[in-house]
């Protein structure tokens, strides 16, 4: 049976750490200020939001969706961001993906100024991913960092490993590819056009799958050592409705060595790495003014 790996415990003890930060700065008269822009109702976001709104409060620092019709203009959408990014009060901003079709060709990533790029997509947070240089000031993306935070938790030394990561987003796939090769892991990056993608996953140390497929990956894809460790980016619904990720847990789970849950993985991790990006961002804004 494979050991799980939960991301409840790293959170409760990163999140304590995050607490004390905030009301470090609290103490210093700065609140850190989350704002979110959420366009429309799309159901998954409207959780996600609320999860997000939920877990900065509970650290101690402020946050606030803003809500905009789905009908929002491309104007009032830009002004809005610009309106916000220019607010002084606020450390952080982040627009809800995805956006209505209207909306979807805009790169918002380059709207957000990149010291309150909290989800790291402006492109010198990404330079700096793939630089190496994810020093001080550099605010990585969530999910990558989450992952990242997991595996070095978990002391899990990629140094060395073959890491097959399946899909390609800016996003997900292509930051943890770097963030892992400056970790010295051998990375292949998978994607839709991959031939021969289960001989390159059964060959691979780690398997991280972020397709977006509902239990994509069973146990024809890891190695029959079964010492695959195995992280689950996935958030799908099953034919049920049930909340699943692109792995198969229950055909898996006793073929490889770890594995990441659905819920309870690599999602809480990504709220974890949101709200150290906050209070990243609060830091230095505060140091800088
Ligand atoms: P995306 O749709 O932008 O990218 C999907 C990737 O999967 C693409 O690169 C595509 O080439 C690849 N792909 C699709 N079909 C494939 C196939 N048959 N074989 C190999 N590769 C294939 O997705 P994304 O935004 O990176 O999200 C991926 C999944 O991760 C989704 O389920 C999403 O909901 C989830 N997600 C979770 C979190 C989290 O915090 N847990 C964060 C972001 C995304």
């Amino acid at each position: 049976m494979a050991t799980v790996l939960k991301a409840s415990p790293i959170v409760k003890q990163y999140a304590a750490d995050l607490k004390q930060e905030c009301a470090k700065l609290k103490a210093n008269g700065i609140t850190p200020f989350l704002k979110v822009i959420l366009v429309g109702q799309h159901p998954p976001s409207v959780t996600y939001t609320k999860n997000k709104k939920k877990f900065m409060e509970g650290i101690g620092a402020k946050c606030e969706i803003l809500k905009l019709d789905e009908q929002v203009s491309e104007k009032v959408f830009i002004e809005t961001i610009a309106s916000v990014a220019n607010d002084k009060e606020v450390h952080g901003l982040f627009v809800q993906l995805p956006l209505p079709k209207a909306l979807a060709h805009i790169d918002v990533g380059q709207l957000v100024p990149s010291e309150k790029d909290v989800d790291g997509f402006h492109a010198n947070n990404l330079f700096k991913v793939l630089s190496g240089d994810c020093g001080e000031k550099a605010l990585v993306s969530c999910t990558p960092k989450g992952i990242i935070t997991m595996l070095k938790h978990h002391k899990i030394d990629v140094t060395g490993k073959s890491v097959a990561i399946i899909g390609r987003s800016l996003i997900v796939g292509k930051p943890l590819s770097m963030l892992l090769t400056n970790l010295n892991a051998t990375v292949t990056l998978c994607h839709s056009r991959t031939t021969q993608l289960k001989e390159i996953t059964k060959g691979a140390d780690i398997v991280i799958a972020a397709i977006g497929k509902a239990k994509f990956i069973n146990k024809d894809y890891l190695s029959d050592d079964k010492k695959t460790i195995v992280i689950d980016v996935g958030i799908n619904y099953d034919a049920s409705g049930k909340l699943c990720g692109d792995v198969d847990y229950d055909d898996v789970e006793n073929h490889c060595s770890h594995i990441t849950p659905v819920p309870g993985g690599v999602g809480r991790m990504t709220i974890l790495s949101l709200a150290q990006n906050l209070i990243k961002a609060a830091s230095s804004l505060a140091k800088d003014s």
